[in-house]
């Protein structure tokens, strides 16, 4: 009734496939909003004769109210008619290519017109496209993106927003909808439902319960979905400022399962689970304030408990303590590779933070001194802290380093314990092995 009724204020009851036209004075967007690197790309496209709009998250987002974290552009030139009329840019991509056009600081995201899947595109045996490249015109492109409040062109110049799906009244009516049949759309491209997870978190949206009642029974699509691209939106989802409400949605919702293989068993556990929501919660907190965030930091708090049951495991069947550690961190690491695909780099910066936490927690000797000297120390002291807040370890441990690190150089000289002497005697060929829990 209300959409009706909005549809027919905005787009005055369009033809079929008639895009509504928006006038600024109705949805409030000024070009101020849009980054200067964006304008520019735009007018200079536009001068050049091709059609070229502000697309997708940003002008969602400015129509929320929120400030979009980049510009992205649309546009009917071709990548190389792109690339042609910007001296500083690139084209990217293998699956589709696009334009990187680089504006004073900013990189904007250039991509041409798409078509939308038509019955004849290539898929996979469960529906999944495995080819959508192939340009289109505007109408297409707008077609075959996922929701519609995803579905926004904005023109900086006339400042007007071509609206083919009723993307601005259903932003108003805080609901997310599908465009087309989301079944069919959750099929071509199963990496939809987990983005309907984080489009509504992060927007505070309802799913419409059309795109809403299958991602339950779809769920199980998601194996099929390669893992770099798994791994990409998952880290969209953890790093959005949201997590902690779009694991609570993905729990609901019934897709947790499987996407991080471990996380069931962590949050099955009293501990793992509280060091969980309080390192995603920390994240958060972090996106929020602008401050930068870390891969490999989140990924070592949603493994942790993992690897410690591992290692555990191992030294009770008589490994020795740091080697059992490192083979302990490969196994976990292992295991999430294959659905994961975590980056060689990002599984560097996991294991160097987890091999500091042992090394905190031995405060003999001098070996304090040493640690603040790893280049990982302060990631790896921010994770002491979350696995004292979680009770994993004791406060007293967190409050000791906090002071250590507070304190100047004579200070921390006097805070130092002397070694143990039971400890150095168990060392057999000295300092190698009698650090084996403590320094690699
Ligand atoms: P964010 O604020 O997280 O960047 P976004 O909407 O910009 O949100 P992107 O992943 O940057 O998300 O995608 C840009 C746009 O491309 C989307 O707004 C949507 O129109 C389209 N899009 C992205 N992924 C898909 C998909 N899997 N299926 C259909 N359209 C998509
Ligand atoms: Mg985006």
């Amino acid at each position: 009734m209300i959409r009706k009724l909005l549809r027919r204020v905005f787009s005055k009851a369009p033809a079929p496939h008639e895009p509504a036209l928006i006038p600024v004075e109705q949805h409030h967007v000024r070009r101020e909003s849009i980054s200067p690197g964006a304008r520019q790309t735009v007018v200079r496209l536009q001068e050049h004769g091709h059609a070229a709009y502000v697309v997708g998250g940003a002008v969602r987002d400015l129509l929320a109210g929120i400030v979009p974290k980049d510009f992205d552009i649309a546009t009917d030139a071709t990548p190389e008619q792109v690339r042609g009329l910007f001296r500083r840019s690139r084209i990217i991509g293998r699956r589709f290519r696009i334009v990187h056009v680089m504006q004073g600081g900013e990189t904007i995201e250039v991509s041409t017109f798409r078509a939308g899947n038509g019955d004849d595109a290539e898929t996979d045996a469960h529906g999944r496209v495995l080819r959508d490249n192939v340009f289109g015109n505007m109408q297409e492109d707008a077609a075959r993106r996922d929701f519609t409040v995803n579905a926004l062109y904005y023109d900086p110049t006339t400042e007007t927003i071509t609206d083919y799906h009723h993307g601005v009244a259903d932003l108003q009516q805080k609901t997310l909808r599908m465009i087309g049949d989301p079944r069919r759309r959750y099929r071509e491209d199963p990496v939809r439902l987990l983005r309907a997870v984080r489009m509504a978190a992060k927007l505070g949206l309802a799913i419409d319960p059309a795109a809403r009642t299958p991602i339950r029974e779809m769920a199980e699509l998601l194996e099929n979905v390669p893992p770099a691209r798994l791994f990409d939106e998952m880290l969209k989802l953890l790093l959005s400022g949201h997590a902690v409400e779009c694991l609570r949605q993905l729990r609901e919702e019934g897709l947790h399962h499987g996407l991080l293989p471990l996380l069931d068993v962590i949050m099955e556990q009293p501990l793992g689970e509280r060091f969980v929501w309080l390192s995603l919660a920390s994240t958060d907190a972090r996106v929020k304030a602008g401050k930068p965030t870390s891969p490999g930091f989140l990924f070592a708090t949603l493994l942790w408990h993992e690897a410690l049951a591992a290692w555990e495991a191992r030294k009770q069947a008589g490994e020795a303590p740091f080697p059992a550690l490192h083979a302990a961190m490969d196994e976990v690491l292992d295991i999430q590779a294959g659905k994961l695909a975590i980056t060689r780099r990002i599984a560097a910066d996991i294991k160097e933070i987890w091999v500091l936490q042992p090394r905190l927690e031995n405060r003999a000797g001098r070996r304090p001194l040493r640690a603040v000297e790893q280049p990982r120390f302060k990631a790896g002291y921010d994770f002491l802290l979350l696995r004292a807040e979680s009770g994993e370890v004791e406060q007293e441990l967190a409050d000791w380093w906090r002071r250590f690190l507070d304190a100047d150089n004579e200070t921390r000289l006097a805070m130092l314990t002397p070694e143990k002497k039971s400890a150095r005697r168990r060392r057999r060929g000295g300092k190698r092995l009698g650090d084996a829990a403590g320094e690699s």
